[in-house]
């Protein structure tokens, strides 16, 4: 029997092991065999990497898979070694020896995959390479870096286009667990794609709870909730490098067997630490969003954001980390509007040239955060996915929120913001409802207009809680350009004289994200 005899579940069997296909990797590799251009997206764990490696085993050439990240490739291709697959990668780390000896493998018809960086792939020498030997198909991997639209551009990856104009009969397979629907249409057309199949396959993760917790006092929580789950393995991710490290130690002092991990680290450190992680010897791993990618631990039970993430892609992501096995697992994501003015802070200072696609992205991560409604039917439409029903399985599932009819209060919030001339900051906003005699009011003569203490029956943190869902509906809005002074949001003239009705969430029933002082630099 020859090798074409066979269908993509033989090969499933003979090279991994597996008995069938999970969801659309058939149809996926099908695809593929036909010729066709496809775009697959799937999450992390699904189960993208049998759907080029399959048709590579089965196609006569070789198949090129262009990858962002050298300690990717060469986690794949020990995989696919292990498994009894002819692959290698090539790239700059190797001396101009080994390079060629791959490039004669490949020109002998020994190897199935090539591994390659976009660097590597688009030097003229390599495409020289490329034109002599018979390529059957080029994969794409973490293909949402093409696009801009995306989450992790990467400008190299934009010149991959040249691959269709000079292959333009080698069909092409882009694979990511994270974009959106603009996204996906740019990954088609920035590869120059020809009416490619394009391939969703279920963002629903089910075995994973979604937690949204106040940003309070992190440290304890993260203890209580490690007590809860003795021996299992977790990470917690944090925004900067020197969290991490503390973190980790704070850990460490209570007696947890936590490490840290970041970009700062030699790879020499990342690599052990890495390896402590998947061999469980360290359970805690305190990182940035540098760790994980490529990773394959199916036994990580729960992933902690210190830090809320700048957006759902990445989120997702994240959280995708867990729960691999398909057991239940869980999610916590500390949320703090500091660390939401800390992003708008850097990326104003940055001011990159999609500044506005970011800061778009970063309001629907708050829009998350501060969901009254099922956590994971707002996840899955960011991605196009209908859930009909709430999941139950995540914390406003549980634990139901009950609402009232809050009008009379945001006219009050927003009466106050115009008589004070939009200049002043949530906190001082509430003593003026509340009738406070501080000296900041006294001194700007505060305690003379008419909303005045008309909040009085509300204490301080009721407020806060109000003004949050206040400023997350769009009745109020936040000038990061001007203090954080409160100001009109675009609904506030409809509250004010439209009569619009204004639902909010009673404060007890609320986890309260929390108003630290952004830090001041
Ligand atoms: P992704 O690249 O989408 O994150 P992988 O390709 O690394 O995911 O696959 C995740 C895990 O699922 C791997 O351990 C892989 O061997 C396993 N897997 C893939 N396909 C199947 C299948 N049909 N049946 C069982 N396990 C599978
Ligand atoms: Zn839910």
């Amino acid at each position: 029997m020859t090798l074409t005899d066979q269908s993509p579940v033989d090969f499933l069997k003979r090279y991994y092991g597996y008995d069938r296909f999970r969801p659309m990797q058939e149809d996926i590799i099908r695809s593929i065999l036909s010729g066709r251009d496809t775009v697959v997206l799937m999450p992390t764990g699904g189960g993208k990497s049998v759907c080029f490696q399959i048709p590579a085993l089965m196609l006569p050439g070789v198949t090129v898979v262009v990858s962002p990240l050298i300690a990717l490739m060469k986690d794949q291709v020990g995989a696919l070694h292990l498994n009894g697959i002819p692959a290698a990668y090539i790239n700059s780390t190797q001396t101009s020896r080994e390079q060629r000896d791959i490039e004669e493998n490949c020109l002998s018809g020994k190897l199935k995959l090539l591994y390659v960086s976009p660097e590597k792939l688009l030097t003229d020498a390599f495409f020289i390479f490329l034109k002599r030997i018979r390529v059957s198909l080029f994969a794409i991997d973490e293909a949402h870096c093409i696009s801009s639209w995306g989450h992790d551009f990467r400008p190299e990856y934009t010149q991959l286009n040249v691959l269709k104009e000079h292959f333009p009969d080698v069909p092409t397979i882009a694979l990511t667990a994270t974009a959106d629907k603009l996204t996906r249409q740019d990954i088609a057309q920035r590869l120059g794609m020809n009416d490619p199949a394009v391939f969703l396959a279920s963002f629903n993760r089910t075995n994973l709870s979604l937690q949204v917790l106040p940003g309070q006092n992190r440290l304890q929580q993260i203890i209580r909730l490690l007590r809860q789950k003795p021996d299992t393995s977790g990470i917690i991710y944090c925004l900067s490098r020197k969290s991490c490290e503390t973190l980790a130690g704070k850990l460490q002092e209570k007696g947890f067997g936590a490490a840290f991990y970041h970009a700062g680290m030699s790879s020499d450190e990342r690599a052990k630490t890495q390896d402590a992680f998947l061999r469980d010897d360290v359970r805690i791993i305190c990182a940035t969003i540098a760790f994980g990618m490529g990773i394959d631990k199916s036994n990580v039970r729960w992933v902690i954001h210190y830090n809320m993430p700048k957006n759902i892609e990445g989120f997702y992501q994240e959280i995708g980390r867990a729960g691999r096995d398909g057991a239940p697992a869980q999610t916590v994501l500390f949320y703090s509007f500091a660390d939401v003015a800390t992003y708008k802070d850097m990326l104003s200072e940055n001011s990159p040239a999609n500044l506005h696609l970011q800061l778009a992205k970063l309001e629907r991560m708050q829009q998350y955060a501060d969901a009254h409604t099922c956590r994971r039917q707002i996840l899955l439409s960011y991605f196009s996915e209908e859930l009909p029903e709430p999941c139950g399985n995540c914390d406003v599932c549980r634990d139901p929120r009950v609402t009232i009819d809050g009008t009379v209060l945001a006219q009050k919030a927003l009466s106050a913001i115009v008589r004070t001339g939009e200049r002043v900051p949530m906190n001082l906003l509430i003593d003026i409802l509340r009738g406070s005699r501080s000296q900041a009011i006294l001194q700007g003569g505060y305690d003379q207009i008419k909303t005045y203490g008309a909040g009085r029956d509300l204490r301080f943190d009721e407020w806060r809680s109000y003004l949050h869902q206040l400023i997350n509906i769009g009745v109020i809005e936040i000038a990061y350009d001007n203090h954080y002074a409160l100001r009109r949001g675009i609904l506030a003239d409809q509250v004010l004289y439209a009569g619009r009705k204004i639902n909010l969430v009673r404060p007890d029933d609320v986890p309260k994200a929390v108003v630290e002082k952004p830090k001041t630099k």
